[in-house]
């Protein structure tokens, strides 16, 4: 072997140890979640939660360029409830929580390219700081305002879901505070952009797949429950068989990254 053929096996044997590539492709519904678009704060401990405003515009424009249909929530419900096949190339882009750089950095950039997105509101903060994260670990950034949220539902770029009233970890409640922070989130978002909310997401994944609290979610009148795991969930949806996955876009994926966790349902190991 040459020294050339053997560092080209050693790049290919690293490449195969870091990333899915040798995985099997594999069919279900591609929900890729993000949460910040801008650049970490000084004191960020969570800096793969910021997506860079030139990486997700690169990783919206690979979408778009690669055919897929950005979806909205209201795109799924139509699908899943006739029962319809989605397009294999069929995508939908979320964020959670609400932050106001969705509404200064990714909106503008989904619009200018023509993408459609989805955003989770914590309705508590609206207007307010990410409260429930401890500032020494993660800095308080801005929330986006009711105001905002309002321009850009009417944009007809996002649409929106609950992910509850204050952010906590569901299965650590009391029954009736979980319920009470599923219904009245959902209640409230409703009155503030008088449009149904039948999509929600449990904030850190908690209550996910605990029976009791997922039972709760579905009850309240979500169709649509979002996890915080890694994956793709088979289309057409068993509702009954488990909530949806979502693809987690990191500020240090590139756009491989992106296009491994689209077909293998996850870009490292
Ligand atoms: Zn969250």
């Amino acid at each position: 072997m040459t020294i050339a053929a053997a560092a080209l096996l050693l790049i290919a044997l690293g490449a195969s140890a870091r990333w899915t590539w040798w995985r099997a492709s594999k069919p279900g519904l591609k929900v890729l979640c993000y949460h910040k678009v801008g650049v970490p704060p000084p004191g960020s401990r969570l800096k793969d939660l910021w997506v860079s405003p030139r990486k997700f515009r690169s990783q919206v424009k690979y979408l778009l360029d690669n055919g897929y249909a950005t979806l909205t929530f209201s795109d799924l419900r139509k699908a899943h409830e006739t029962g319809a096949d989605l397009p294999e190339k069929s995508v939908l882009i979320t964020f959670d929580d609400g932050y106001e750089n969705n509404y200064s950095i990714a909106w503008p950039i989904l619009k200018e390219l023509g993408a459609k997105g989805n955003i989770f509101v914590v309705f508590n903060t609206i207007g307010k700081a990410n409260l429930w994260h401890s500032p020494a670990s993660e800095p308080w950034v801005n929330m986006a305002t009711l105001e905002q949220l309002r321009e850009m539902q009417e944009s007809g770029v996002i649409e929106f879901g609950s992910h509850t009233m204050s952010h906590p970890r569901l299965s650590s409640l009391e029954p009736e505070n979980a319920a009470w922070e599923l219904a009245e989130s959902k209640r409230q978002l409703e009155a503030a952009l008088g449009r149904e909310m039948f999509a929600f997401a449990y904030p850190y994944g908690d209550g996910a797949y605990a029976p009791a609290v997922r039972e709760k979610a579905l009850e309240t009148g979500y169709l649509f429950d979002f996890s915080f795991t890694q994956g793709k969930t088979p289309w057409p949806w068993d509702r009954k068989a488990g909530p949806l996955d979502r693809l987690f876009i990191r500020g240090r994926d590139n756009n491989w990254d992106l296009a491994l966790q689209l077909s293998r349902g996850a870009s490292r190991l």
